[in-house]
C-alpha cells in the first residue's frame, strides 16, 4: 500500500497486518528468497527489548514490523526481554513494555521469554567453544584490552593468554563462575581474528565477571554473557528465523553468524538490519526520555508530550494511527528523517470520522444577545458528526448569554476578518445569525463583553435563505456550560534551536504545556479516560487517564485541526 492509497474503514479500527503492500520491502524480498531456496520453511520473528526504560515510537516500528512479518507469512512472533544486563527497576519496565506491545496489537500469545532463562544454555555453549579451542580466558584489564584491540587502520595484537590450553581455560572459566575473581579481573574471549578489518571480530569478550544480583536469576551467576554472544543464542534457542534489528548492528552480523555457526545450531537464524525510525526535532532516544523523566521536566514516562508509547496513548493516539504512521515511514536500509506532522496526519485521519464534534471554548469571551429575552432558553439539535451519521445528534441549550472564543471578536477588524466586529453579522453554529452592536471594555481596554442582536428567522435548519453571512463561530451556553481544564501542547523541544545544545543538553521549549480553563458543553463532563472528541475548530482532544478535576475530566489536546503536512507523491 502506498502512502496516498491509505484508506480507512468507518470506525478506524482496521488492522494493519504488515508494513508493506503490493510493493514488498527489502526484508520481505529476503524472506521470499529464503523460503524459495529452502533455507527456512517458516517464519519466526521476535521483538527483543532491554527492560531499561519505556518503549517509544521507534520501538513501535520494530514491534509492528516483526509482528507484521510473522502474520504475513503465517509465522509466530515472540516477545523476549533482553535482560542479560542486570539492572534495577526492571519489573516496572517489563510490565510497561508488555502493556505497550499488547496495546499496539502485536499478539505474542504465550511466547513471552526472558534471555536470562537461557543462561544455562549460554554457559554450556561457552564451554563448548572452549573445548573447540574457540574461546579462552583473558587476564587483560579493560585498558590493556583497548590497547591490544588496535584501531580502524591498525590490526590488533594477540592476547598473551590466547594460547592457553583447553584444560586451563575450562578451569579458569569454572573459577570465574564460582566467584573466585573480582569484576573485570578475567574475561572469556572468543578466539577469532585479531587482524580482522572488522573490530567486532577481534576476539570479542563473550563473558564478563560481574558480581550483581539479577532480577530473575538472583545470585546464581556472577558471570554474565555479552550482548553479541547472547543475542544470537537467544534467537537460535527460540527458533527465530529472521532476527530483525537496526542498522547499528550491521557490523556485528559476522559475529552473530560466527556464534550460531560455532555453537552448531542446526537451523541458525539470520540477522537483517533496517534503518531506525527517526523523528525530526523530537526526543526519541530512551536515554533522553529517561533524563526528562528523572529531571522532573515531564510528568513521568507517559507524559503526553513524549513519544513514548505510553505517552502517545495517554495523549490520545490510537494503535491504528501509529500503525499507519510506521507504514507510511516504510522499511529501508537508508536512514530517513520523518516528520512529526506525518504522525499528526495519521491520527487526524483516524479520528475525523469516528469522533463526535463538540463545542468547547478555550479562550472565553462573554457574548450577550440583547434582544433574546432574559430567563428564556431553547433546545437546538446538533449533529454529532456530519461525516458519520451513525454518531447521531444531541441537544444543545441556547440562551441570552454565551461564551465565544476571544479570537472570534475584533473591535477593529484586520482586513478580510470574517468573524464578529461591530456591525458585522455571523452565524452561531447550529443556532442563529447574530450581529455585533457594541462591546464593553475594562479599564485596561480589554474587551470584556460583546453585545449582539439575533434574528429569530435565521435559525439553523429552518431553511432560511434571506441572506448569507461569511463567518460561522462556535459558542457554549453560559447557563449550563462546565469549566474543565484543557491542556495544550507544543513540542517539548524548541524547534528553532534544534534538539541538542552544544553541551549535549536538550533545548527545552518553555511553552510545551499550557493549561486553560475551557467552557465546555455539559456532556463533556461525563467523558471517561481515553474518550476522544473533536472540539470544533480547536482540534482533537482526549480525556486524560491519570488526572481529573473533582470527578470531571481533564482534556489533552491530541492534535489541532490544521496541518502543514502533505502526503508525499508517488
Ligand atoms: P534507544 O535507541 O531508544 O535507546 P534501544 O535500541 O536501546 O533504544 P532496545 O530495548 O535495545 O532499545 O530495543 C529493542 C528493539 O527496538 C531493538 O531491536 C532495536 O533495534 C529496536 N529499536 C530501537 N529504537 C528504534 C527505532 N528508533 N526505530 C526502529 N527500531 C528501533
Ligand atoms: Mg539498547
Amino acid at each position: 500500500m502506498s502512502t496516498d492509497e491509505i484508506k480507512r474503514s468507518g470506525d478506524g479500527t482496521e488492522k494493519i497486518d504488515s508494513l508493506n503492500g503490493e510493493n514488498k520491502n527489502f526484508i520481505e524480498l529476503e524472506i521470499d528468497k529464503d523460503l524459495a531456496e529452502g533455507r527456512y520453511d517458516h517464519v519466526q520473528t521476535r521483538f527483543p527489548p532491554e527492560p531499561n526504560g519505556y518503549l517509544h515510537i521507534g520501538h513501535a516500528k520494530s514491534i509492528l514490523l516483526n509482528y507484521g512479518l510473522a502474520k504475513e507469512y503465517g509465522g509466530k512472533f515472540n516477545l523476549r526481554f533482553d535482560d542479560t544486563n542486570p539492572t534495577k527497576e526492571k519489573s516496572e519496565f517489563v510490565e510497561s513494555i508488555k502493556e505497550d506491545v499488547k496495546w499496539l496489537g502485536a499478539d505474542y500469545e504465550d511466547r513471552l521469554f526472558f534471555a536470562s532463562n537461557y543462561f544455562d544454555q549460554m554457559y554450556e555453549i561457552a564451554l563448548k567453544l572452549i573445548r573447540k579451542g574457540k574461546a579462552y580466558v583473558s587476564d587483560l584489564t579493560a585498558e590493556e584490552m583497548r590497547e591490544y584491540r588496535g584501531t580502524l587502520t591498525e590490526p590488533g595484537k594477540n592476547d598473551p593468554m590466547r594460547d592457553r590450553s583447553v584444560e586451563e581455560n575450562l578451569q579458569l572459566f569454572q573459577e570465574m563462575k564460582d566467584g573466585k575473581y573480582a569484576d573485570g579481573e578475567k574475561t572469556l574471549r572468543a578466539k577469532i581474528d585479531m587482524t580482522s578489518s572488522n573490530i567486532n571480530m577481534r576476539d570479542p569478550i563473550i563473558y564478563r565477571v560481574a558480581h550483581l544480583t539479577h532480577q530473575n536469576t538472583g545470585d546464581k551467576w556472577c558471570i554474565y554473557p555479552m550482548y553479541d554472544f547472547a543475542h544470537p543464542i537467544e534467537d537460535a534457542i527460540e527458533g527465530i528465523t529472521h532476527s530483525i534489528c537496526t542498522l547499528e548492528f550491521e557490523d556485528h552480523r559476522p559475529l552473530y553468524d560466527w556464534v550460531v555457526r560455532e555453537a552448531e545450531f542446526p537451523q541458525p537464524p539470520r540477522q537483517i538490519e533496517f534503518a531506525k525510525l527517526y523523528l525530526k526535532n523530537v526526543v526519541t532516544g530512551k536515554r533522553y526520555i529517561k533524563r526528562l523523566v528523572e529531571d522532573g521536566i515531564v510528568d513521568g514516562w507517559d507524559d503526553p508530550r513524549l513519544v513514548s508509547i505510553s505517552g502517545l496513548r495517554r495523549r490520545g493516539y490510537t494503535p491504528s494511527s501509529i500503525k499507519k504512521f510506521v507504514e507510511m515511514a516504510g522499511v529501508s536500509k537508508s536512514q530517513a528523517v520523518n516528520d512529526y506532522a506525518a504522525l499528526e496526519y495519521c491520527i487526524r485521519e483516524d479520528l475525523k470520522p469516528s469522533c463526535s464534534r463538540m463545542l468547547a471554548v478555550l479562550n472565553p469571551l462573554k457574548l450577550v444577545i440583547d434582544n433574546y429575552p432574559e430567563g428564556q432558553s431553547e433546545e437546538l439539535e446538533a449533529p454529532n458528526n456530519l461525516e458519520n451519521e451513525a454518531l447521531g445528534s444531541r441537544k444543545l441549550t441556547f440562551s441570552r448569554e454565551l461564551w465565544i472564543e476571544r479570537e472570534d471578536f475584533m473591535a477593529e477588524p484586520v482586513p478580510k476578518y470574517k468573524r464578529l466586529y461591530p456591525g458585522n453579522e455571523v452565524r452561531l453554529m447550529y443556532a442563529y445569525f447574530v450581529k455585533c452592536v457594541s462591546y464593553e471594555t475594562d479599564d485596561a481596554g480589554n474587551v470584556t463583553v460583546v453585545h449582539c442582536t439575533y434574528d429569530p428567522q435565521t435559525k439553523s435548519g429552518s431553511g432560511f435563505e434571506g441572506r448569507k453571512v461569511k463567518g460561522t463561530i462556535h459558542w457554549v451556553n453560559a447557563q449550563d456550560a462546565v469549566q474543565l481544564p484543557v491542556r495544550l501542547y507544543e513540542n517539548i523541544i524548541d524547534e528553532e534551536k534544534g534538539v541538542y545544545n552544544e553541551d549535549g543538553s536538550l533545548n527545552l521549549n518553555p511553552n510545551s504545556l499550557t493549561t486553560v480553563q475551557a467552557w465546555c458543553e455539559p456532556a463533556l463532563k461525563e467523558a471517561k479516560a481515553y474518550d476522544r472528541f473533536q472540539f470544533v475548530r480547536n482540534g482533537f482532544f482526549c480525556a486524560d487517564s491519570k488526572d481529573s478535576k473533582d470527578g470531571a475530566p481533564v482534556f489533552n489536546r491530541i492534535v489541532s485541526l490544521k496541518s502543514s503536512f502533505k502526503l508525499p507523491k508517488k
